[in-house]
């Protein structure tokens, strides 16, 4: 049984928001900076998604060290504001390790084409040789992650630097990964360009994989979602944790309501707009009545990636100088580490450190079903074998298993994705935005930017509502007296 929106004052033409991630948190305080009546309501236990910090005794961390970059002024204005004596900046230093050595990640063609020795070094040139000529001759379209990176850079370079961490991040042979991913991900980025950066020291502004340093927050990434939040509690607007959204009521054209459960009781919350940047799938299957067959089958068909996060606590001031360490061999079980005191001194206590192991992992599989005690004592070995840490330097250790941390990009992935959004088309009232939302693979200040976005369009439509409202106001009073 459901309550009707016993939980919350009830408010006319109120906005509900779906999750509160960055998505959902820039929207709400856009819309409650405007004025309007908001609620947010996020799953978790805290706000952040994705990009949360966690507090571990005296230790933070983030899911994965988040960097914030972007090219956009009005982005990085909104930032700047809300964190405003928060900020920090942070020189970018990142390594590739394989073969027992270390390589410059982003790649530099001096330590790349060269450091691993004179004949792999003409197989690769020869190779990015070959593929320039036949591209010259022949412009084919690049469908997989495959295709891609061997047209740009050649298939020794794929074969070195990006096959097997590929691999080991999306669970899939790169011949099953989408084009359109990587072209995302290091948009703009080619060997010409890579030359440049190495050798004019070429900032890589504008290029988000290879910018040099970042702003970031001395607590933590998850102060930008805690500062949102803070903007939104006010004036009966409210970001509801532990609030999770069970089902999305229709009449075929408007989102009517969402149920919402709270662990105590389940609520039924009308709303005039409703804007979603919870998983594009599992919002769909929420959705009642239910869709059509195709387009939950659609939903069946996408898929997400999932991470699960090992972080260990050292007895040691630090461990090494770098923000972030790739690790593509398969034989090491996980694929990144960062150590957050190379971030920000205030995230571990003095005279000990922490390292954050990233594992790429699908729900269900042998590495998400292994215990929490079996994945620490994997870690730690790794990290001992790797010659980071002495084993008795680990004082303690946490591990978070965090679903639909990727959308997937699997080759032919657009043909269910495009059944979803034409049949969501029809709903006058449903923004969706963000990441697992949308189904893109967007960082922070993308869906900063998508919520931030949607807002705007909601503000803009709610006036358009309201100026034709007053009219008709006006007319019905011009013939109910006509003297007015
Ligand atoms: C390992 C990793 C590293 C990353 N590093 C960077 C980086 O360095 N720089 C960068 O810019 N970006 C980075 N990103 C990307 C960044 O985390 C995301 O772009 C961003 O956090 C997405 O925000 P979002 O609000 O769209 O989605 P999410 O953060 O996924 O938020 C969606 C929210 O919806 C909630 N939810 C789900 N279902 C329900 C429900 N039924 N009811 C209510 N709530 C629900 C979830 O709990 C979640 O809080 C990284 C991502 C990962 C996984």
């Amino acid at each position: 049984m459901f309550f009707k929106g016993a939980a919350f004052t009830h408010r006319k033409n109120e906005i509900i928001i779906l999750g509160g991630g960055l998505t959902g948190l820039s929207a709400g305080s856009v819309l409650t900076k405007a004025g309007l009546p908001v609620k947010v309501f996020e799953s978790g236990g805290a706000v952040g998604g994705l990009s949360r910090t966690i507090i571990h005794g005296e230790f933070r961390f983030d899911l994965g060290g988040h960097r914030f970059f972007t090219t956009n002024k009005k982005t990085e204005n909104f930032v700047r504001e809300l964190l405003d004596g928060e900020l920090i900046s942070v020189q970018r230093k990142s390594k590739i390790f394989m073969h027992d050595r270390y390589f410059d990640y982003p790649l530099k063609p001096l330590n790349a084409v060269f450091g691993l020795g004179i004949p792999t070094t003409l197989k690769i040139i020869s190779d990015y040789g070959a593929e320039r000529v036949r591209r010259l001759k022949k412009d084919s379209d690049a469908v997989s992650l495959e295709d891609w990176v061997v047209g740009k850079f050649g298939r020794k370079m794929f074969d070195i630097y990006f096959k097997e961490y590929s691999e080991k991040v999306w669970g899939l042979d790169c011949s099953r990964i989408s084009a359109e991913w990587v072209a995302q991900r290091i948009k703009g980025l080619s060997l010409g360009v890579a030359i440049k950066n190495a050798f004019f020291k070429f900032s890589g502004r504008g290029i988000p994989t290879l910018a040099d340093s970042f702003i970031y927050p001395s607590l933590g990434i998850g102060r930008i979602a805690d500062r949102l939040r803070e903007t939104i509690d006010k004036n009966n607007n409210h970001v509801a944790t532990s609030s999770s959204v069970k089902r999305l009521s229709h009449d075929g054209v408007r989102i009517k309501s969402a149920v919402v459960s709270n662990c105590r009781q389940i609520y039924d919350i009308e709303g005039s707009e409703f804007i979603s940047s919870i998983p594009l799938t599992a919002m769909v299957q929420m959705l009642h009545p239910a869709p059509p067959d195709n387009v939950i089958s659609a939903a069946s068909e996408l898929k997400y990636r999932d991470l699960i996060i090992v972080t260990v606590m050292l007895n040691r001031e630090r461990v090494t100088d770098q923000t972030w360490i790739y690790l593509p061999e398969q034989k090491i079980s996980f694929g990144r580490i960062h150590e957050p005191k190379n971030w920000s001194a205030a995230m571990a206590p003095r005279g000990k450190t922490h390292i954050v192991a990233e594992y790429f992992c699908a729900e269900g599989d042998a590495v998400w079903n292994t215990d929490d005690a079996g994945l620490t004592d994997r870690t730690v070995k790794n990290l001992h074998a790797l010659g980071f840490i002495k084993m008795n330097e680990a004082v303690d250790s946490t591990v978070l298993r965090i679903p639909k941390a990727y959308p997937l990009f699997e080759v032919g992935y657009e043909r269910p994705y495009d059944t979803i959004c034409s049949y969501l088309g029809r709903f006058q009232n449903l923004h969706i935005a963000g990441r697992s939302g949308m189904f893109k693979y967007y960082n922070m200040d993308h869906v900063i930017e998508a919520g931030i976005e949607t807002a705007e369009r909601i503000i803009k439509k709610v006036s358009r509502i309201q100026k034709s409202e007053v009219r008709m106001e006006k007319q019905e009073a011009v013939i109910l007296n006509p003297e007015f």
